[in-house]
């Protein structure tokens, strides 16, 4: 679960550009829930993500992963909770073209401990769970952009995180791909019981997710 609480965040504080992004941001994603969050170019859409990430720190207010404040937490704990605990998918699947859609499953968990045999049984499993399993040993060059992006969400969830934070995850699809993508992540989600936080343009998606949040004028609103 997640809690965000009383976020700020501005940028080049105390200089001429000075800009506020996020004024007084409160956001509790229970466990299981799936939030989409909507925003306009440039409302600090990346900005809350990278916070909720980890990948970034408040000006002010708190981030709370399974109940751990992580606000001002030491670097080592942070990235072991990036590891463990979250989940990233990105309009671009970052996948390493160098290596099998396996082996990009795979490589998170040997960076965490895993053994190889066990880390190459749970990418298989995840990788056919999203209907590839006659495509592990493709390069990503080989994929198309709907089964790139179906590797990237098994990549996101090799280590069991309990938290998958995406932005735009259907984005670089046409409609008609982005929507099966889109529910094959549902149904990924659903199953383990993810908690999700969604960033999206496409309100059609957003309305498939269990709650709509609005960032605009750095606040969160309820979407009707
Ligand atoms: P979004 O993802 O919704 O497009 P961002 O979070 O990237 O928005 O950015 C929000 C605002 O903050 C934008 O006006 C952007 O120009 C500004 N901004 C983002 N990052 C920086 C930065 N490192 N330095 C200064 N301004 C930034
Ligand atoms: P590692 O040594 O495992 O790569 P990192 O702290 O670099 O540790 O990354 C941990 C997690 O955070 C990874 O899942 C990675 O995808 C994500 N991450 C790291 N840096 C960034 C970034 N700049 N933007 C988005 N996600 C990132």
């Amino acid at each position: 679960m997640l809690v965000l609480e009383k976020l700020e965040k501005s940028y080049n504080r105390g200089q001429p550009g000075e800009i506020q992004v996020l004024r007084g941001i409160d956001l509790t994603i229970p466990r299981g829930q799936v939030t989409a969050l909507v925003a306009p170019s440039g409302a600090g859409k990346s900005t809350l993500l990278h916070i909720a990430g980890l990948l970034d720190t408040p000006d002010a207010g708190r981030v709370l992963v399974n109940g751990a404040d992580l606000t001002g937490a030491p670097d080592r704990r942070r990235t072991e909770a990036r590891r463990n605990e979250l989940g990233f998918v990105y309009q671009f699947h970052h996948l390493l073209p160098e290596f099998t859609a396996e082996e990009n499953v795979i490589l998170p968990q040997l960076a965490n401990g895993v053994s190889r045999a066990q880390a190459r049984e749970r990418a298989r499993a995840l990788l056919a769970r999203v209907g590839l399993q006659d495509r592990v040993t493709h390069r990503p060059s080989a994929l198309s952009g709907g089964e790139q992006q179906r590797v990237a969400f098994c990549r996101a969830l090799a280590n069991g995180p309990s938290l998958l934070l995406a932005d735009e995850p259907t984005g670089n699809l046409d409609p008609a791909t982005s929507d099966t993508v889109f529910s094959v992540l549902m149904d990924l989600v659903r199953e383990t019981g993810l908690s999700a936080l969604i960033a999206t343009h496409n309100l059609d998606l957003a309305a498939r997710m269990d709650r709509v949040l609005r960032l605009e004028a750095g606040q969160l609103t309820e979407s009707a």
